[in-house]
């Protein structure tokens, strides 16, 4: 869209950044002000209980930080590990593929754990190499929720059994950047001792705020950990944060709009927006198995609520429906990243979104795929994805 007007409602449908409300853009449109006044806590401190609420945590300590979700997965291993320790990683997209980097240029030994692309992470595999470190050299595992490159979810509480059954201390990290406020997820009840997202998912928000929930446990490791961090750094967040201030200039339009988000998801109640996610995406599943296509998740256990890797046919270019989506018919799809690349279009389907704004898109889907060459029915897919919206949406018409 860079550079030329396209009227009318622009069909956003990648995997993030998301649409966001248009409430949520006026609580945005503030004032400057100064950040270190006596009333700007009263912004702040509800912020660092809400964002608790929504990782499902009662023991954390949120830190929000100005960056990405990249910066939060930096904090998250900077303060709690030191050069050399080794952490355990499974690797199954692009995203775990890039969070190992990460651990690697700061540093960290990283044992990989690789799973087939359109799988995830393996339970049973992660429970055999901690029984194996009968030294406890390992000192956490990395597990990316929702793997946004091939839209596989994996079972974070069965990684947490896992991580008991085998009586070992690591620690658990996740990445919930595409799943945190989207899928259900559970820091306390799983275990989780650093959450990690970004503003641009589930929250609803312009990308720009790593958020990190950091249990006791990592809080107690971030005291020798000695990783070199500055601006990161949990101790000096956390002095100025008690007091509901930065260590430094924050954006406070993110800021407001965070609050505002928040505001969204438990008005609509986050037990209803998981459900919402859940019933876009079978819509999405219908539609793809009436196009007589498939997912690049293998199978139902891995499929993501967030976001569908749509496989195309043998002989076509993912790439080219991408393009054709965009330029004809105003609508950005994911493109298929790294070993993925061409293979697959995504279709993000998480946020602020509703059935009918999804039919839109996987309309749009159906007619890049034609023209990019693929054998599709007008109407397939999307018919499918009605019946089965009418349906659900029936369905909860006749609940009391
Ligand atoms: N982790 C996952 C699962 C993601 O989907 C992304 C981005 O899409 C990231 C990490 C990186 O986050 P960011 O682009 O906000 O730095």
């Amino acid at each position: 869209m860079a550079g030329s007007r396209r009227p009318g409602r622009n069909f956003l449908f990648v995997p993030g950044p998301t649409n966001v409300p248009e409430r949520v853009q006026r609580a945005m449109i503030v004032p400057m002000e100064d950040h270190r006044s006596s009333s700007f806590p009263d912004l702040t401190l509800p912020l660092f209980e809400d964002m608790k609420k929504v990782f499902k945590s009662r023991d954390g300590q949120v830190f929000i930080f100005p960056s990405s979700g990249t910066g939060a997965w930096e904090a998250a291993l900077t303060n709690t590990l030191s050069p050399g320790d080794r952490v355990l990683a499974p690797r199954f997209g692009q995203f775990s593929t890039l969070w190992i980097d990460l651990a690697r240029r700061i540093g960290l030994d990283v044992q990989v754990q690789d799973e087939e692309w359109g799988t995830g992470a393996d339970p049973d595999r992660i429970e055999e190499a901690l029984r194996a470190d009968r030294e406890h050299r390992i000192r956490a595992v990395l597990v990316v929720h929702n793997e946004t490159a091939t839209g596989v979810t994996s079972d974070i509480g069965a990684v947490r059994r896992a991580i008991d059954a085998a009586g070992h201390p690591a620690m658990l990290y996740v990445d919930g950047v595409s799943s945190i406020a989207s899928l259900d997820f559970r820091a306390q009840e799983w275990g989780v001792d650093c959450a990690i997202t970004g503003s641009q998912k589930g929250l609803m928000l312009p990308a720009g705020l790593g958020i990190v929930c950091v249990s006791p446990k990592a809080l107690a490791a971030a005291k020798t950990a000695e990783c070199r961090r500055c601006y990161f750094d949990f101790a000096d967040q956390s002095k100025a944060n008690a007091a509901g201030y930065f260590p430094y200039t924050p954006s406070l339009p993110l800021l407001y709009g965070l609050r505002e988000s928040m505001r969204c998801l438990f008005e609509e109640g986050l037990e209803r927006v998981f459900e919402r996610h859940r019933v876009l995406a079978d819509g999405t599943r219908a539609a793809v198995k009436a196009w007589g296509l498939t997912l690049c998740a293998r199978e139902p256990k891995w499929y993501s609520d967030t976001v569908s890797a749509v496989m195309v046919p043998e002989g076509v270019n993912g790439a080219d429906v991408i393009d054709i989506a965009f330029r004809r018919y105003n609508l950005a799809l994911g493109a298929g990243l790294s070993k993925v690349a061409g293979k697959l279009f995504r279709v993000g389907h998480i946020g602020d979104l509703n059935d009918l704004m999804l039919l839109g898109a996987l309309s749009g889907c159906e007619m890049a795929m034609q023209d990019a060459g693929i054998a599709i029915e007008a109407g397939r897919g999307v018919g499918a994805a009605q019946d089965h919206f009418r349906r659900t949406i029936m369905a909860k018409d006749r609940r009391p």
